[in-house]
């Protein structure tokens, strides 16, 4: 009799734990997943795809308004969320059941239940009952954060937009990162009244600098209202805000208040966002506003608490990420972990890759590296930022560089006359001509880095990028066409 019920048992039916679980089943392997809500994880169910699907739906307003400089005779359009939200959810639950299915195909044994860890070679459902495996593999994703203030239960998270029962009118959006500055294009296309506040001097903080205030000008430019060193100091469900007091008073000094206590005992208000109803906010600049809807992006923090892990033995980082080394085995042997509940590289290809090389290294015997060195990413705002490499600020700091840039129109939006900009840079080492950093603002930004993003993983130099001949007309073609560089130090 085999001494475990498994070979592998995977917790976590997101992108990466699937993969992981498919590809190891494939070398012969006993492997069961177990998930506790929907098969398809953050990236299926309430990130990357329904996110995407809503970016599309939202670049259609300026499409409907362009076409008419094209020659089309277009009515008034007007969107419907609930026929789009139900499109939408049809759409999820036929990719959650391609998801089990290929599961079921691979051999792979589906429990839908949460389990924890009992040792560390045993899960334990809900139900009490345990199985055995050789390996675990901790794929358990992450989930959105709420700032630790009082009534931030008022808020809603990125999870909750894709439920919301109507599209508010207005929304503040907190934060300055890929969620926030996402959410804000998409919802600002489909006619919500957008404000974020962004604690910062400017938003997408770790971005090249001239590409982020490239894609705030545009987010300006489109209506959304940007307030960056901004924060909420006070939120109040509206019906229950404090009284305006005189100046120094508690309520005029931003101190913690009691108002809305209610609304945390309602369980409803946790689950349905539109029960929450409008919002009162006190900023720190003093302003107070009234929004339908606040939503916060202000990170995600890994899914690793109350399953057992500290009590086996397995490290946790101080934000809760499980501590893993290149081949992502944690430190105590049997269990390993990837995709964002390590807290590495928060994207779904990498939780992949890392999927992957498990297999490799624990089933295949070729102990795999995760290589988590140039890696493209887009970030879906309007217009798309897709980037690779270096920004210019940090590649300075490392080495003497040349900078090519070049921010344009575009034939497509000038046409309409619209003033929209795009924005094409790369960033060479002097030394090695090696293009270090490519930075593009620009509809189909995503698109565009993950071509580029193969010569600039190749190690292209400048060069080579410029041996290559243009496509015309095309905004892309710009990236073989820089001659002279804008600075160099
Ligand atoms: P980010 O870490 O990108 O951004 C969080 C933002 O919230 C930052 O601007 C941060 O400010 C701000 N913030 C944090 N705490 C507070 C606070 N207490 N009060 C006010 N502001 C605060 O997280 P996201 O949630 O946007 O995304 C998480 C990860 O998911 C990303 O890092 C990315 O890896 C991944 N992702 C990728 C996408 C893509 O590939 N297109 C899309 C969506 C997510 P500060 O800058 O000052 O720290």
């Amino acid at each position: 009799m085999a001494e475990f019920d498994y070979d592998l048992f995977v917790i976590g039916g997101g992108s990466g734990g699937v993969r992981a679980a498919r590809v190891a089943a494939a070398t012969g392997a006993r492997v069961a997943l177990a998930e506790e809500y929907r098969m398809g994880g953050t990236c299926v169910i309430r990130g990357c795809v329904p996110k995407k699907l809503m970016v599309f739906a939202s670049e259609y307003k300026e499409v409907f308004a362009d076409a008419r400089t094209y020659g089309w005779d277009v009515d008034e359009c007007t969107f419907d969320w609930p026929s789009f939200r139900s499109h939408l959810h049809k759409e999820l639950d036929r990719l959650e059941s391609v998801y089990r299915s290929l599961l079921d195909k691979s051999g792979v044994e589906i429990f839908d239940s949460r389990v924890t860890l009992k040792d560390p070679h045993t899960v334990q459902f809900a139900n009490g009952v345990t199985k055995s495996a050789k390996h675990i593999l901790v794929a358990t994703g992450g989930h959105p954060n709420r700032p630790d203030m009082e009534n931030a239960h008022l808020g809603i998270v990125s999870n909750d937009i894709f439920l919301m029962e109507e599209l508010p009118k207005s929304i503040l959006i907190v934060g300055g990162g890929y969620i926030a500055c996402e959410f804000a294009c998409i919802l600002n296309g489909l006619g919500v009244d957008v404000t974020l506040y962004y604690r910062g001097a400017q938003i997408l903080r770790g971005f090249d600098d001239e590409a982020r205030g490239l894609i705030a000008d545009m987010m300006r430019e489109k209506g959304i209202d940007i307030h960056v060193g901004t924060n909420i100091v006070e939120m109040a469900p509206d019906s229950d805000r404090p009284e305006a007091g005189p100046a120094g008073s508690d309520a005029a000094m931003g101190a913690p208040s009691e108002h809305g206590k209610g609304i945390a005992s309602n369980p409803k208000s946790e689950t349905d966002p539109a029960a929450r109803g409008p919002v009162w906010v006190k900023s720190t600049n003093g302003h107070e506003q009234v929004f339908d809807h606040v939503m916060f992006a202000t990170g995600r923090d890994p899914s690793s608490h109350d399953m057992g892990l500290e009590e086996v033995g397995v490290k946790l980082g101080r934000r809760g990420e499980i501590v893993v080394d290149e081949y992502s085995q944690t430190n105590v042997p049997s269990i390993y972990a990837i995709g964002d509940v390590t807290k590495r590289v928060e994207l779904t290809p990498v939780a992949i890759r890392e999927g992957m090389a498990f297999v490799e290294t624990v089933f295949k015997g070729n102990p795999t590296p995760v290589d988590h060195e140039l890696i493209p990413s887009a970030i879906f705002t309007q217009p798309e930022m897709g980037t690779i490499g270096m920004t210019e600020e940090d590649a300075r700091e490392q080495e003497e560089i040349e900078v090519y840039s070049t921010s344009f129109r575009p034939m497509q939006t000038a046409f309409a006359d619209r003033p929209d900009r795009v924005m094409m840079k790369l960033i060479v080492s002097k030394r090695t001509r090696v293009v270090l950093g490519c930075h593009i603002v620009s509809p189909n930004a995503g698109e565009m880095i993950q071509m580029a993003g193969i010569a600039v993983k190749m190690g292209a130099t400048k060069e080579q990028f410029d041996q290559t001949c243009a496509v015309h007309p095309t905004i892309s073609e710009e990236l073989v066409t820089m001659r002279d560089p804008i600075r160099s130090s």
